[in-house]
C-alpha cells in the first residue's frame, strides 16, 4: 500500500496553524484546514493553497470544544477526502486570571479545546495510521506545558496534560510506525497574545509595541518572537523519515525560556 500523507491541522486559519499548513504544503503534503471561520472563507483559503502549492486542500468548519462535533468532523473528512495520517493538534485558546478568580466556564472551555479535543482527534485518527503502518501526531503544547506562569491555571493544566497524553500515545504506537510528539513554543506573535499584550501595556503604562518587547524580555533570553514558519519547519521535520525514532518527546522552540 502506498503511503498516504494527508494532514489535518486544527486551528489552521491563523497564527501558528496557518504557518504549519504553509510549510507542509510547500513539501507537497495534502491538507485538511480547520477552524471556526465560515465555510465560504475557509473554502477560499483552501483554494488559495491549491493554486499556490498544487496540493489538495479542503476546509472543515467545526467547533472542537464539543466531542460530538469532533466525531462528525472526522467522519466528514474521511468521507470527503479519505483518512488523515498526519494530525497536528494546534487549535488553542487562552484566558488569564488569578486562580481564585478564574471563571469556571473558562476552565472548562480551555480544557475542552486545548486538551480534550486532541484526545478525540487522536483516538479517531489512529486506526487509519496504524492500518497503513505510518502516521504522525504532532501536538502543539507550549512552554506552559513544561513550566508555569501566574494566572494561567487552565492553560498550564491543559498544556501539561497534552504532554502526558502524547507520551502515552507514543508508547502505544511506537512499534506501529506512528510517532507522537509535542512542540512547545514560547512567545509567538499571533492573535492569541493580543489580550496579554494589552494587559502588559496597561500594567506597565507603556505602548502596545513596547509591551511586546517587555513580555519577551520577561521570559526569554532570545530577543525576539518565535517565528510561526520555524514551528512549521519543525512539524515538517517530525513528518520526515529522519524523525521515525523521535517519539514521546516535548520539544521547546522558545528562545531559551525553559533553559532558566
Ligand atoms: P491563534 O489564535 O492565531 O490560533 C488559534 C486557532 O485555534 C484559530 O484558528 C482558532 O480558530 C482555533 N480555535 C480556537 N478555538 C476553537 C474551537 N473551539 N474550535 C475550533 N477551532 C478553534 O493562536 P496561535 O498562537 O496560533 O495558537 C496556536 C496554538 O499554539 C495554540 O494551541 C496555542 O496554545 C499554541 N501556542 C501559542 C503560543 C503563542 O505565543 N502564540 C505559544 C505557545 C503555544
Amino acid at each position: 500500500m502506498s503511503r498516504i500523507k494527508r494532514a489535518l491541522i486544527t486551528g489552521s486559519t491563523s497564527g501558528i496553524g496557518l504557518a504549519i499548513a504553509h510549510q507542509l504544503a510547500v513539501a507537497g503534503i495534502d491538507l485538511v484546514l480547520h477552524g471556526l471561520e465560515p465555510q465560504v472563507e475557509g473554502d477560499k483559503l483552501a483554494e488559495a493553497f491549491h493554486k499556490q502549492h498544487g496540493v489538495e486542500a479542503v476546509y472543515v468548519q467545526a467547533d472542537i470544544s464539543e466531542s460530538d462535533t469532533i466525531v462528525q468532523m472526522m467522519a466528514q473528512i474521511e468521507a470527503q477526502v479519505g483518512p488523515v495520517t498526519i494530525l497536528v493538534n494546534n487549535a488553542g485558546i487562552q484566558h488569564t486570571a488569578p486562580v481564585e478568580q478564574f471563571p469556571a466556564e473558562k476552565w472548562d472551555q480551555i480544557l475542552a479545546v486545548n486538551l480534550s479535543a486532541a484526545f478525540h482527534t487522536t483516538r479517531l485518527a489512529v486506526p487509519a495510521m496504524v492500518a497503513q503502518g505510518w502516521g504522525r501526531i504532532i501536538n502543539i503544547s507550549s512552554v506552559h506545558g513544561l513550566v508555569a506562569s501566574v494566572h494561567k491555571a487552565a492553560y498550564c493544566a491543559a498544556k501539561h496534560g497534552l504532554i502526558g497524553m502524547t507520551k502515552v500515545t507514543a508508547l502505544e504506537l511506537a512499534a506501529k510506525g506512528v510517532t507522537a510528539n509535542c512542540i512547545c513554543p514560547g512567545w509567538t506573535d499571533t492573535p492569541l497574545l493580543v489580550e496579554q499584550f494589552k494587559a502588559f501595556a496597561r500594567e506597565h503604562n507603556t505602548s502596545y509595541e513596547d509591551a511586546k518587547q517587555g513580555l519577551i524580555k520577561a521570559k526569554a533570553p532570545y530577543p525576539d518572537f518565535v517565528s510561526p514558519a520555524d514551528i512549521g519547519q519543525l512539524v515538517l521535520f517530525l513528518c520526515s523519515d529522519a524523525a521515525k525514532a523521535i517519539t514521546g518527546t516535548s520539544m521547546p522552540i522558545d528562545g531559551g525560556w525553559t533553559a532558566h
